[in-house]
């Protein structure tokens, strides 16, 4: 379950259907991060929908680890299911010398810029697999390149994620987060240093396909406050228009951090739970608490781009 007070569907509190034309409230029951198999989760962009609709969800997006592939599936598993979607990807980006995600919300996409920019960063993927496998071997642990690669759903888009399934099954750890913790992280055997896309170029990609740029889970970087500040200022500089303040990785203190830091720079809020798996996410999809009152939901600047 996630942290805080769980949002009370809209339906439940007025006994009529939700408003959503009233895309103004903070009471909404949106999820707008998540993973199908097109990245590292473990459901399809099809059984994630049903859940999200049998979850309460109102407005739903699913953003994918660096890829799109899943996105006309995912809009039209939300349409037949008359649940509104706004398209969705997160894309992995070094920002002083930390891997920081930053989502897009609503852009076309098909857009070549994205399209592109999303290739070129998946690309040293397979290198980098390749890599961690080495360096888990040379740490007593074989063939997990191959391991890794009985979890992926997507060839383009192996990840640390299929590696820790890997490792589990290896019977390495007992859970991917204890995998984490041991391996795969700085310092860590399987660790692999990455560039990823810059800040300015993936901002870019998300603008000039029509989309909203949000920063991931902000509480969950290895930044100090100053390099903190120079994350949301550079952002904000390069266009990048909301954070994630309620999503799935945050405590309740840090809901009130980053709403306080949204308000101060002047960024919209949205409101994700970064469902992966119902075997390893601990937050499902829809059951985070509902944004401040004082925040502006970042769907308010997409209502023409929800399908
Ligand atoms: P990658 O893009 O290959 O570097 O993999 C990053 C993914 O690993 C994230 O999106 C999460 O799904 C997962 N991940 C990272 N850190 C952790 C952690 N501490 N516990 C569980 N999963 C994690
Ligand atoms: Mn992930
Ligand atoms: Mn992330
Ligand atoms: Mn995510």
């Amino acid at each position: 379950m996630c942290e805080g007070l769980v949002g009370i569907p809209l339906e439940d509190m007025s006994g009529s259907p939700a408003p959503y034309n009233g895309l103004v409230m903070s009471i909404l029951n949106a999820d707008l991060h998540c993973h199908s198999t097109i990245s590292d989760g473990t459901l399809t962009p099809e059984t994630l929908a049903a859940r999200a609709k049998a979850n309460g969800v109102e407005l739903w997006s699913l953003t994918d680890h660096d890829e799109v592939a899943g996105q006309h599936r995912a809009m039209a598993a939300a349409r037949d299911l008359g649940m509104p979607y706004l398209t969705g990807t997160e894309i992995s980006v070094t920002f002083a010398n930390v891997t920081v995600h930053i989502v897009g919300l609503g852009f076309d996409p098909d857009h070549p810029a994205m399209v592109q920019g999303l290739a070129a960063t998946r690309g040293g993927r397979g290198e980098r697999a390749r890599e961690m496998s080495d360096q888990l071997a040379k740490a007593g642990i074989p063939g997990a390149y191959e391991g890794a690669l009985k979890y992926v759903g997507n060839p383009e888009l192996i990840s640390r994620t299929h590696f820790a399934r890997y490792l589990v099954e290896a019977g390495a750890c007992k859970d991917t987060n204890e995998v984490f913790r041991k391996y795969l992280t700085e310092g860590k055997p399987g660790f692999v240093p990455h560039r990823w896309a810059s800040l300015g170029n993936a901002v870019g990609w998300i603008r000039e396909a029509g989309g909203v740029a949000v920063i991931a889970h902000p509480a969950r970087y290895d930044h100090s406050p100053t390099q903190e500040y120079a994350l949301f200022s550079e952002f904000k500089a390069h266009g990048g228009q909301a954070v994630e303040v309620v999503t799935g990785s945050h405590s309740p203190s840090e809901y009130v951090k980053y709403a306080d830091m949204a308000i101060e720079f002047g960024l919209a809020a949205s409101r994700g739970s970064d469902f992966h798996s119902p075997e390893e996410s601990h937050c499902d999809l829809g059951s985070l608490p509902f944004l401040e009152g004082r925040l502006t939901p970042v769907w308010e600047l997409l209502a023409d781009r929800i399908r």
